[in-house]
């Protein structure tokens, strides 16, 4: 009994590390709006710089270029007003 518990915290515990790796290797990207510069991360858009910038700003982060909600929203409102 204990033996098989002790197994399933082993496994717990590998599912966790390989999740935080696969957490910090998602922090080495951005994704940014080409039209009004907002951020995306956390899930959602921001107008602040996510702090982890500042830790890694020696690194060369890959920027992923795209356009928030608000700004495809706004093209669809243009796109249709021609
Ligand atoms: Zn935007």
């Amino acid at each position: 009994m204990l033996r098989k518990l002790n197994a399933i915290v082993k496994t717990a515990a590998a599912n966790q590390m390989k999740r935080a790796s696969a957490a910090k290797k998602s922090l080495k990207k951005i994704t940014m709006c080409k039209k009004c510069h907002t951020f995306f991360y956390r899930n959602s858009w921001r107008f602040e710089s996510p702090s982890y910038l500042n830790d890694v700003i020696d690194d060369e982060i890959p920027v992923r270029f795209t356009q928030c909600l608000a700004c495809m929203e706004q093209d669809m409102a243009l796109a249709n007003s021609y």
